[in-house]
This record gives C-alpha cells, structure tokens and sequence, in this order.
C-alpha cells in the first residue's frame, strides 16, 4: 500500500503545494495559514498522539478519504521524527474511545488503481 505517498491536490485557498503528510506550503496571505500553523504548533508541543481532524485540515484534505467503516473515524496522527514534524491522516476505532488503535485511511480512488 503506497497510498499514503500519494500527493494531495494544492490548498483550495491559496494553492501552496502539499508537501507531505498533510503539511502544505501555505502562502502567508494564505487564510488557512495561521490556523493550520497553530495546529502544527501545538502538535509539537504535545510531541506525538492522535487527535480529531481540524476544520482546516477538513477543508486541506476535502474529499480525498474514503468514508471509513462503521465503528472508525478520521482522525490525524502527528510525531517529531528525523527532525520533521508530521502529521498524517488516520483512521481511529471509535468503538473503544479515544483510542489509539489506527489504520491507514484509505485515499479515494486507491482502489482503482490497484
Ligand atoms: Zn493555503
């Protein structure tokens, strides 16, 4: 499974190309810009853990999830790692709490191409 490898479509509100994870490189006119640069922030503060997805991460990644099963739920993951701060999309067990059980989500049209 490469998909989690697959690049994401540019910000919807400024066009800065994804760079990894769900990290982009925003514009600094960008209106996403400072709150997704809080939410990378924070992240680093509490070092690594699984959280819900943000609205702006909602909006940065739009459609491009598949739906997950019933009993799962998107949620983001986010380590410090070779001295990169990543955050990449997840999906969650929500039948046992907020868990830390996750799996790979599963990008729209990945099945397609397999
Ligand atoms: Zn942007």
């Amino acid at each position: 499974m490469s998909t989690a490898t697959v690049p994401l479509p540019p910000c919807p509100q400024c066009a800065g190309e994804h760079l990894y994870g769900i990290t982009f490189r925003h514009r600094t006119s960008c209106p996403l810009y400072e709150r997704d640069s809080a939410t990378a922030a924070a992240d680093h503060d509490r070092g690594r853990g699984i959280r819900d997805l943000t609205d702006t991460e909602r909006t940065l990644i739009r459609d491009e999830y598949e739906e997950p099963d019933e009993g799962w739920e998107l949620a983001v993951q986010f380590d410090h790692a070779g001295g990169i701060h990543w955050r990449k999309v997840v999906e969650r067990a929500a039948l046992f709490g907020p868990g830390t059980v996750v799996r790979s989500a599963i990008r729209r049209g990945a099945d397609d191409a397999a």
